[in-house]
């Protein structure tokens, strides 16, 4: 009997998870040979709690249904074992939540067939998990004004939709940001740089669909680092769109850089999110942890390479003329993404627009 075991979230997604799953589990229990075990949880940090519960009772497939904070506090418990006992599970999501975006970057599919036949029989992939300050994060930790909209997105009533809430925080924070001055180290390579932002992806993207690092993968064991430099606000408004398709990269005042431990201080403290959650305060050390996990969906290509927003129509009802399951489509890539070295940012003919950072 194949037993996959579910942590099932209901409030997340404003409570359409419970829908969301039980339209899978109705396609699941037509499967024959397969069993679902299904534990609900019943507040913040419950889900970190039962996914290493499950593992510890001996489940190999374990499957997360809610959002980005479902799959982070999951992910966090699966942490707390042995790597031994780690590589013993498969751990997948079905995404139910107001931000799909580790669906999104793992190319989960959207259809509940497709998504039913992947996590009954789908094969697992290493995964490389980032950890921030001792916090375990998926898909992107961020430093500066992203941490700052994540914080005010929580803060949202919560029937404001997926993707929205976040466009709304963003220029509600936006009114009220002040830019800062960092100080980066960058496997060893140091940049100073007044910053809107540095967010350090091991997915792609956060946010509903925003592609904020694109390009990263979850496989290759390094972060994608995209630092959003001393950006006036009228630049701010006109990127923010284009963060949806990647190309804010494109943007003089936006470097990215690959590195696989990421330090990061600042003159004041500023708020850090990972997967969406604040998890603490500047200064943050960043590590990769290669193939942490093994994941059930479709890695081994850029992360973003997956068609665009689950959030906005998870699980709508297809009409006949869509195309078939979403997340098994090649899709276009986002764009040019502009890479330089990380050896010495300043040969590159740029203009160091930070300023000197005193770090106590
Ligand atoms: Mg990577």
């Amino acid at each position: 009997m194949n037993e996959l075991l579910f942590v099932v979230n209901p409030v997340a997604g404003h409570g359409r998870s419970l829908r969301v799953f039980a339209r899978l589990r109705a396609v699941l229990e037509r499967v024959p040979g397969v069993r679902c075990v299904v534990w609900h949880t019943r507040g913040p940090g419950h889900a970190r709690e039962l996914a290493e519960r499950a593992a510890l009772e001996g489940y190999g497939r374990i499957l997360a249904v809610g959002g980005d904070g479902t799959v982070h506090e999951a992910l966090n418990g699966l942490m707390a074992l042995s790597p031994a006992a780690r590589g013993r599970i498969a751990f997948g999501v079905v995404p139910a939540g107001s931000g799909n975006d580790f669906a999104r970057n793992t190319g989960i599919p959207r259809d509940p067939a497709a998504l039913a036949t992947l996590l009954a029989s789908g094969p697992a992939s290493p995964m490389d998990v980032g950890v921030v300050n001792g916090h375990y994060f998926a898909n992107v930790a961020g430093v500066g004004f992203d941490a700052e909209v994540a914080r005010q997105a929580n803060r949202l009533p919560k029937f404001v939709p997926g993707a929205l809430t976040y466009v709304f925080a963003a220029l509600w924070t936006l009114s009220r940001y002040r830019n800062a001055a960092v100080r980066i180290v960058l496997d060893g390579e140091i940049l100073e740089r007044r910053v809107m932002l540095v967010a350090v992806g091991n997915g792609a993207g956060y946010g509903g669909g925003m592609r904020i690092c694109p390009g990263a993968r979850m496989d290759d064991g390094t972060f994608r680092v995209v630092v959003a430099g001393d950006l006036p606000k009228p630049s701010v408004l006109s990127l923010l769109p284009k963060v949806f398709s990647g190309r804010h990269v494109e943007h003089p005042l936006v470097e990215v850089y690959d590195a696989r431990h990421v330090r990061i201080e600042a003159e004041r403290p500023l708020a850090v999110q990972a997967d969406g959650e604040i998890v603490a305060a500047s200064p943050l050390s960043l590590e990769v942890v290669p193939s942490a996990v093994r994941v059930i969906g479709l890695l081994g290509r850029s992360s973003d390479a997956t068609t665009r927003d689950h959030a906005a129509t998870a699980w709508a009802p297809r009409s006949a003329d869509e195309p078939p399951t979403a997340g098994t489509s090649p899709a276009p890539g986002p764009g040019p993404v502009v890479e330089r070295p990380v050896a010495d940012p300043h040969q590159d003919g740029r203009v160091d627009t930070g300023r000197r950072v005193d770090i106590a």
